[in-house]
């Protein structure tokens, strides 16, 4: 029989859900569309959705390309290309009366194009239909090819985020087909193509790296001019994905960021329950008075 270590007390919280919460989960239905915060049974539901009116939609289909050990989404070979899809979250955006909305999508490398021109065409979308709605768009490394990213960063988001998601040593075994560099890379080059845009990476802890591999992240990072950190605690999605090897403490969380703000982030958000995506509404605004 496997050992796993016990959840301590300060991740388990209860699902609030509301009138409000239901409504928009019915709307994500009629609209055919998927979210992270559902596929991932994020934690933060009903503060970011009814609360905070931040959502995190995934585009390109449900099916990824990739396994990663992490990850809660289904891997395959995707059959959906759906056109409509930026104009379908767009009006979700509008509904949903989003002040943030964070897209993202699967690893689609499948497709030349890794899925950039969708992805442009979804911050187009929404922000024509939604001029107040901040974008912040995560995706993956797009194959690393410079023109997909060119062609996302020409659709001008307000935050570019892209997720390192564990130390450097961790990486092969986390997530197979990405590399550390290549996500580096990504994040370097978006800044390159427009500088006034924020870049934004988190990490997931608790996977077995060492404090100093954390902090060599964080410097990582800096190096390659990534504005805004999220370092949050990896939980196991099922007993099929990699498990936890660590629950870091409150107090842990509290001086990572401490020192990531000694780096020059211009924002860190550290916690047990932090999400790539979580408050994010409060660093649009805050990266760009940085
Ligand atoms: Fe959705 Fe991100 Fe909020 Fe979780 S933290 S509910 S994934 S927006
Ligand atoms: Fe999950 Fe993204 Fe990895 Fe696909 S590429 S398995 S969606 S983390």
């Amino acid at each position: 029989k496997e050992e796993y270590i016990r959840k301590p007390d300060w991740l388990k919280i209860k699902l609030n859900t509301n009138e409000n919460y239901t409504g928009l989960k019915k709307l994500m239905r009629e609209h055919n569309l998927n979210t992270v915060c559902e596929e991932a049974k994020c934690p933060n539901i009903h503060e970011c959705w009814a609360v905070r009116r931040t959502a995190t939609f995934m585009i390109l289909g449900a099916i990824c390309t990739r396994a990663c050990r992490f990850c809660a989404v289904k891997t395959g070979l995707p059959t959906e290309l759906d056109t409509q899809e930026p104009e379908r979250v767009a009006e979700s955006v509008r509904l949903m009366n989003l002040k943030h909305a964070v897209i993202t999508a699967v690893a689609r490398d499948d497709l030349k194009d890794g899925g950039a021109a969708i992805f442009a065409e979804t911050i187009r979308a929404v922000r024509r239909e939604n001029p107040f709605t901040t974008i912040e768009v995560l995706p993956s490394d797009m194959g690393g090819v410079y023109e997909n990213i060119e062609m996302l960063m020409a659709a001008r988001p307000d935050i570019l985020n892209h997720n390192i998601e564990t130390v450097r040593s961790l990486t092969p075994r986390v997530r197979a087909r990405a590399t550390y560099d290549r996500s580096l890379e990504l994040l370097r080059r978006a800044k390159e193509l427009q500088p006034d845009i924020p870049t934004k990476s988190s990490i997931m802890i608790g996977l077995g790296e060492t404090k100093e591999e954390i902090i060599e992240t964080m410097d990582d990072l800096r190096a390659n001019n990534v504005d805004i950190m999220a370092i949050g605690q990896y939980l196991q999605p099922s007993k099929k994905h990699i498990k936890v090897q660590k629950y870091y403490h409150p107090d842990e969380f509290a001086e990572l960021k401490e020192i990531a703000m000694t780096k020059g982030f211009s924002h860190c958000e550290a916690g047990p329950l932090v999400r790539s995506s979580y408050h994010a509404d409060e660093q649009v605004n805050e990266a760009s008075k940085a």
